[in-house]
């Protein structure tokens, strides 16, 4: 065997080495999340050796990440000392990035948000458009980037937690977003293609940083927190300005090869005339986001059909006075609802019927749009749904706030803490082996 040849094998053992080493002080920080317990617990649950565990144990106490909380009950001799991971000393930040700024949540270790705030971005007007979105594409990658590092700091600031505290960051946005490299492929927001946001970040902050698509953020916080907990497979469906979908297959969230799984907005469902923003044609998200209810509306009072929207159609409509129109009778505002729902309804159909969940969660600003909308919608998905395999799926219409957007962020984040070594995205301090 050469020399190279040897130190390559030389390196593969002590990778392996390395590696073993970091699933053991997962295990034991599994073990830790669970509450309050002893080595002794440690060493019954994990199946490591008394020695392995006591030598982790004791790394994690002099790195600050578990504390000895006092003496638990005896069996018979000594009171075993008790350990609990260190809530002061782990902190995460969330954050759900938009078009006027970002909101940003500062959470303990256990994703309870002890700080939220939103941190509005200062975007210089555009010549010949003053439209806040032409205000934010106009601003270059780095100048977003900057933005973002600075409202995260304003955070941990005001909440009083120093960033070296902060175990890792977690970024939610619109788009594509490769999570596996912390590279947005696309943002409809920012106009951005392949724009590497995780890494340049992470250098600035100097803190772990992850980048997920917003949707599938909010997903991990339904699942940790929500109606998806304890549930293996179950979709996620936003509405409002977009429509997307977080899809969680066998109890963990499916991102596809790139980070674009779960974009049914631009499922082909609508035939071949409806222009999408995407630039094609025929986009469930052309027939059934917001702006489809309303511009059902607007093209209704332009055929001179009647309703008591025509006013407000010339001055600017909303979501919200259709809803109202609807609920007083008004037959166009009733079916522009409706349209919007049941086409979502056919998108939901094509989900349950490639992924069959048990749960359909449909959330998003959308929601406002009341229960004709989700009757229509929920109607179609069981009408479409194969061989009556809707049967078995909830369905059910949450409305959710910025908050829970950005904690979903922050679980992102938290979650590859406690994920094992072999699926980690992101290198965390209290799971590296020294
Ligand atoms: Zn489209």
């Amino acid at each position: 065997m050469s020399r190279d040849q040897e130190l390559s094998k030389q390196g593969i053992r002590r990778g392996d080495r390395r590696l073993m080493a970091d699933m053991n002080r997962n295990l034991v920080f599994n073990v830790l999340r669970t509450g309050a317990v002893s080595r002794a617990d440690v060493v019954r649950t994990t199946g490591l050796s008394p020695a392995t565990v006591s030598a982790i144990v004791s790394d994690l106490i002099e790195s600050g990440f578990v504390n000895e909380i006092g003496h638990g009950k005896s069996r018979g001799g000594r009171p075993p000392l008790v350990l609990q991971i260190n809530d002061e000393r782990n902190y995460a930040i969330g954050l759900k990035l938009m078009t006027r700024g970002a909101f940003v949540v500062v959470t303990d270790i256990r994703a309870e948000v002890l700080y939220a705030e939103m941190v509005e971005f200062d975007w210089a007007p555009v010549s010949g458009d003053s439209t806040l979105s032409a205000r934010a594409r106009s601003g270059d990658p780095s100048s977003v980037l900057d933005r973002i590092c600075l409202a995260i700091e304003v955070a941990a600031d005001r909440a009083g937690v120093g960033m070296a505290k902060v175990v890792g960051v977690g970024i939610g946005l619109a788009g594509i977003v490769e999570t596996t490299t912390g590279i947005c492929r696309y943002s409809p927001t920012f106009d951005w293609h392949d724009v590497p946001v995780a890494g340049p970040i992470s250098k600035r902050l100097d803190r772990p940083v992850l980048v997920d698509n917003d949707v599938n953020a909010l997903t991990v916080a339904e699942q940790w927190f929500g109606r998806g907990h304890g549930v293996d497979d179950f979709v996620v469906v936003t509405v409002g300005e977009g429509v997307g979908a977080g899809l969680v297959v066998g109890g963990n969230i499916y991102r596809g090869a790139e980070g674009a799984a779960g974009e049914i907005g631009h499922l082909p469902v609508a035939g071949e005339t409806v222009a999408c923003r995407c630039g094609r044609t025929g986009c469930l998200e052309a027939v059934s986001n917001d702006h489809a209810i309303t511009g059902y509306v607007s093209e209704a009072v332009a055929a001179g059909r009647p309703t008591r929207l025509s006013g407000a159609a010339a001055t600017g409509l909303t979501v919200h006075a259709v809803r109202l129109a609807a609920e007083a009778g008004d037959e166009v505002a009733r079916a522009a609802l409706e349209r919007a729902g049941r086409m979502l309804g056919l998108g939901i159909a094509a989900l349950v019927n490639l992924l069959n969940p048990r749960l359909v969660i449909v959330t998003g600003e959308g929601t406002k749009a009341g229960p004709l909308r989700w009757d229509a919608a929920m109607s179609a998905m069981r009408e479409r749904s194969f061989a009556g395999i809707d049967r078995n799926v909830d369905f059910f219409v949450d409305s959710v706030d910025d908050i829970a957007w950005a904690r979903g962020a922050a679980c992102v984040v938290l979650g590859e803490l406690f994920s094992s070594p072999m699926h980690r995205n992101v290198d965390l301090a209290p799971l590296r082996a020294r």
